[in-house]
């Protein structure tokens, strides 16, 4: 097989793929970015089931496997795949899609909460500054206090992490957006006050995947996605990922994280990287516009409740309304939101109901939501939170919105506030 990189890799003549380096724009590298891994003519990628593969017919080409991870400084290199918990064809495809996509090699896993797992057993953080965040990751916070005695100190208290000693090889981890509210939080300045310290920051930007933001530009080390949300987009998978700034590749991260992946064993099966695959072709056209909706939508139960507008429509919305909360609405922080978010807000936003029972009751009226946990798909979804979270005020509904028409959506909101009226 040619090894030279101008030569085309595969005996189809596919040409040589997009490089790391390219000027090509996401939109184009979501379709792209993989060709060079593609070993068939097929256009639509063929799923790869093999948990094994043949190793070179020349002796003079045989490389021990765990001697040499993938390349990391190039991600178009097509691995030797040898044993489907190093690297397998699909994964490999998804992984080279999402290194550009989020502008940092990438690494996935079986979920997200694997994800968070491998990147804490990676760091072994004597300390972790973390705020409000996803329950199953304070979940896995509180495994590795038990483990090894990792100490927690909450995310916006400088003097707690100073008390605890948090500094090189600490790390902080932030969440933003954040579950449920879809409401940001500052990475650059969280970045800053990390750094000082020498210890590391991390971004589980799940609620804003490309194009809303990139936290790298604002200062992350790390920027860790639940792939079974958005970047999946089709509720059908589960994925982690982790992917990392440059300079932390360049001290060897990537490479260790690697090698420890194996050992965890925590990769994804083939089906879900083919998934991925598909999924990421349309991220950019699903997420504007998922993002777009959540906009127009929270603007319009936001003009009702703020504007007092006369008629039966805001009415409604008053009645069953208490409060809407997004990052549209933060207002007061539009300065450093904007920059951080240039690709426009999250799809999530929050809905606290006048009343519980109101909250309780309101999914049952929907038609175009479906009333189930999780977020991110094209679907739209609402979820009345206490049936996942025990300790949330029980007025609140999170609304995940997906890429139906938005007016749509809009009405069928309206006509269920309509039903629970005429039920009193
Ligand atoms: C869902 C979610 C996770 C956990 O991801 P899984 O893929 O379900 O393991 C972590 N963080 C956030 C913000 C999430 O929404």
């Amino acid at each position: 097989m040619a090894s030279d990189s101008t030569l085309p890799i595969h005996t189809n003549g596919v040409p040589p793929p997009p490089s790391s380096t390219s000027t090509y724009t996401a939109a184009t590298l979501a379709i792209h970015a993989d060709d060079s891994l593609n070993s068939s003519t097929d256009v639509a990628p063929a799923l790869h089931v093999s948990t094994t593969f043949r190793y070179a017919h020349n002796p003079d080409d045989l490389v021990p496997a765990l001697d040499e991870p993938p390349d990391s400084s190039d991600t178009n290199i097509p691995a030797p795949h040898v044993y489907s918990r190093l690297t397998a064809p699909n994964t490999s495809r998804l992984e080279a899609i999402l290194s550009q996509l989020l502008n940092g090699k990438a690494l996935t896993y079986t979920s997200g909460l694997a994800a968070f797992h491998a990147l804490l057993v990676f760091l072994r953080p004597k300390v972790i500054a973390i705020g409000e965040a996803y329950h199953g990751c304070h979940g896995l916070v509180t495994l590795h206090h038990n483990l090894h005695g990792l100490k927690v100190v909450d995310l916006h208290d400088e003097a707690a992490w100073d008390a605890a000693g948090l500094g090189k090889g600490d790390l902080v981890h932030v969440e933003t957006p954040v579950n449920p509210t879809g409401e940001a939080v500052c990475i650059r300045r969280l970045a800053d006050l990390a750094h000082k310290r020498g210890a590391v920051l991390s971004v589980d930007a799940t609620f804003a995947p490309p194009p809303l933001q990139d936290p790298f530009k604002e200062g992350a080390d790390i920027v860790m996605h639940s792939g079974s949300k958005y970047l999946g987009g089709h509720s059908d998978l589960l994925c982690g990922v982790l992917a990392l700034r440059s300079e932390r590749v360049e001290e060897g991260w990537w490479e260790g994280m690697w090698r420890e992946r194996l050992l965890l064993g925590a990769v994804m099966g083939s089906l879900e990287g083919w998934l991925g695959v598909r999924s990421l072709r349309t991220l950019e056209l699903r997420v504007e516009r998922q993002s777009g909706n959540a906009e127009k939508l929270v603007g319009w139960l936001g003009g009702l409740l703020g504007g007092g507008v006369e008629g039966e429509e805001g009415a409604l919305v008053r009645k069953a309304v208490a409060r809407v909360r997004h990052a549209s609405l933060q207002k007061g922080e539009m300065g450093w939101l904007r920059e951080q978010m240039p690709g426009g807000f999250g799809p999530v936003f929050a809905i606290y109901m006048t009343t519980p029972e109101l909250a309780k009751r309101l999914p049952s009226k929907l038609k175009l939501f479906h009333h189930a946990t999780s977020l991110g798909g094209v679907e739209s979804l609402i979820e009345w939170r206490r049936m996942s979270d025990a300790g949330v005020d029980e007025r609140l509904l999170r609304v995940s919105v997906g890429v139906e028409s938005w007016e749509d959506l809009r009405d069928d909101l309206l006509q269920g506030f309509k039903a629970l009226a005429g039920e009193e």
